[in-house]
């Protein structure tokens, strides 16, 4: 009999990956997806750490659940509920004390146990925590995912950081370094690209330290990328989040020399002010980041950023977060994230004695968040005119339009577009706006790259 499996997941594109893979674990057990919680089996909160109050958010949607769990008890029916990903690693049994009608609690290393710890909990009435870090990575135990992500797919590569910066509790949450095999990741790009996929964005935490086996050596992620781009029908290849210290020279020489690597980078900063910098255990300085973004500029002229920044960082003085705003004039980024510092429990950081006051990091953000829409307004506004080519993949938000990427990972709306939808089309730039572009189709140069 079919059971509805039910995933809400928070945060990070790996995260997406990681429930995408929970739902194949569960597919043998007879779970399909559902999108709703009234009819589920089986919810499973896919969490994240990463940002503010993250914890009373999963607490709070716990307590819209119970109701519906309540509501199906009443019929005589049965709902598991499960807390996975970081907060469920971070906050372990401590969330069926706080929530006793939580069934089970697993963290990122071990959802691939599930069906194991949905019997379990339905032999004994729930209590069933799994956070171990296992010794045999949950890759090698997971099955061949069956789920087609469409013409723009995940896939991840590489899991866990050794950098502990000050902030972060991803290596606390997710582990070690860990890098899959070169086969196992071409076998899973052939699948999804036999499945639809067009575009592949290789996922880590730290995906630029990639380092797979490799017919008895090590490959690189430059390799890896290498290797994929020989696969037919895959016409894109992204990575993402990547490391300044890990920017290697093949990495940097790859990004000129193949063209399915699309001239896009996310490349986390944090901060502009070297003594910051020290203090976040970056490992890396801002005249570093300056070098590999000039090499990347050498090596593909029109490569476009994003980075990541944290204003109001423990210490952060008037003169650290000027050098933060220097460094942004400097790079000009065509995208970024910027967020207040906030305290990660269990992070060194968080017990800092130098915390700034809320007022001043407000100020900062704000600031700091006017320029990077600045640049990134204009960034958008110079692609008017072009034409490139974009994967249209989605519905846009007005009837009969839909959505793509550009090359520089732009969104961009076209109207009328419905027989190119999971293709590559060229697209013509009409209009720019902060947050995307639009365009439209230019017939006679239409990519027919089929998406299968
Ligand atoms: S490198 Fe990234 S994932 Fe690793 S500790 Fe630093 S911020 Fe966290």
């Amino acid at each position: 009999m079919t059971k509805k499996l039910y995933i809400k997941t928070y945060g990070c594109q790996m995260n997406v990956y990681d429930s995408l893979r929970m739902a194949d674990v569960m597919a043998p057990l007879g779970y399909s997806a559902s999108d709703t919680v009234e009819d589920a089996d089986l919810v499973i909160l896919n969490t994240c750490h990463i940002r503010e109050k993250a914890e009373d958010k999963v607490y709070s949607d716990l307590g819209r659940i119970l109701k519906e769990k309540d509501k199906k008890k009443a019929k005589g029916e049965k709902m598991l509920i499960a807390v996975g990903g970081c907060v469920g690693q971070a906050e372990g049994a401590e969330i069926i004390h706080r929530a006793p009608y939580v069934d089970m609690v697993l963290g990122p290393q071990t959802y691939h146990q599930l069906p194991e710890m949905v019997t379990r909990a339905i032999r004994d009435g729930g209590g069933v925590v799994e956070l171990e870090f296992p010794t045999v990575q949950k890759f090698d135990l997971l099955p061949e995912s069956n789920i087609a992500q469409g013409a723009s797919a995940f896939l991840s590569v590489q899991e866990g950081c050794d950098k502990f910066c000050s902030f972060c509790v991803v290596p606390y949450t997710r582990g070690v370094e860990y890098s899959r095999k070169v086969s196992a990741v071409m076998d899973e790009a052939k699948r999804l690209v036999g499945q639809g996929a067009v575009e592949i964005t290789l996922l880590g935490q730290n995906v630029n330290a990639y380092h797979g086996e490799n017919k008895g050596g090590t490959a690189t992620l430059a390799d890896l990328i290498a290797q994929l781009a020989n696969i037919n029908g895959l016409e894109r290849i992204r990575y993402t989040t990547s490391h300044p210290r890990d920017m290697s020279d093949d990495l940097i020489a790859i990004h000129g020399s193949e063209p399915k690597l699309m001239p896009f980078l996310h490349l986390p900063v944090q901060s502009g002010s070297d003594e910051i910098l020290k203090r976040m255990n970056r490992k890396h300085t801002a005249e570093l980041y300056f070098d590999i973004i000039a090499r990347l500029r050498t090596s593909r002229p029109d490569i476009a950023f994003s980075s990541d920044f944290i204003v109001g960082f423990p210490g952060e003085s008037d003169k650290d977060f000027e050098d933060t705003m220097t460094l942004v004039r400097q790079v000009q980024f065509a995208q970024a994230y910027s967020f207040k510092y906030s305290q990660r429990p269990g992070t060194p950081a968080a017990v800092d004695d130098r915390q700034i006051e809320e007022k001043v990091k407000d100020e900062r953000l704000q600031r700091l968040q006017t320029l990077l829409r600045e640049q990134q307004t204009a960034y958008n506004a110079s692609g008017v005119g072009k034409t490139m080519s974009v994967l249209l993949d989605r519905d846009g938000k007005h009837e009969g339009q839909l959505l793509g990427k550009s090359p520089y990972m732009q969104s961009v709306h076209v109207q009328g577009a419905e027989p190119y939808r999971g293709q590559l089309v060229d697209v013509k730039m009409t209009g720019a706006f902060l947050n995307s572009l639009s365009g439209e189709i230019v017939e006679n140069t239409v990519n027919m790259r089929k998406a299968s």
